[in-house]
């Protein structure tokens, strides 16, 4: 791997070598000095293309890892994103309890009082609660409900038991 303080060097024996050329009286001595010269500006070319492949690589890197990180970031807000969710649903199952309707028959309550009285008390379904979705049972012919989200609910969701 070329280094940057080799380049320099290099460069810098470019240039004196040059100076030795220009400043030699003998044509024996000029012709020398530049034939050397060739050969340092030909390293130094060389040193040179190598370098910039050298960039080229490391910008590839440098965007690689830029990409990387994008996607880290991203990721990590979907996590918190997710776990504030997370969070909000359990702070919200917090304000339910299991309540049995009938023998077997069971459904989440409202708890009164779980934000200052202002929710009027309700029923949840108890297998789509379990399955994470939100479903208020429905007053059917007075004293039954239904799930609103599965009629095979409507089977088992008859004669509720009020306090
Ligand atoms: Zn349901």
């Amino acid at each position: 791997m070329i280094e940057i303080s080799d380049a320099i060097s290099t460069f810098s024996a470019i240039i004196e070598l040059a100076k030795t050329a220009m400043s030699a009286r003998d044509s024996a001595k000029v012709e020398e000095a530049l034939f050397e010269l060739k050969v340092k500006y030909l390293s130094a070319m060389e040193g040179s293309l190598q370098l910039q492949g050298q960039i080229a690589a490391l910008q590839g890197d440098k965007a690689a890892l830029q990409s990387k990180l994008l996607v880290s970031k991203q990721f990590l807000l979907d996590t918190q994103a997710e776990l504030d969710q997370l969070k909000d649903s359990l702070a919200e199952r917090e304000h339910y309890a299991l309540y049995a309707m009938d023998a077997g028959i069971f459904c989440y309550r409202y708890k009164t009082g779980a934000d200052d009285e202002q929710t009027p008390a309700h029923y949840l379904c108890q297998p789509c609660w379990d399955s994470g979705k939100k479903s208020i049972l429905r007053m059917f012919k007075d004293t039954r409900y239904l799930c609103p989200e599965h009629d095979h609910h409507k089977l088992m969701l008859t004669h509720p038991v009020h306090d």
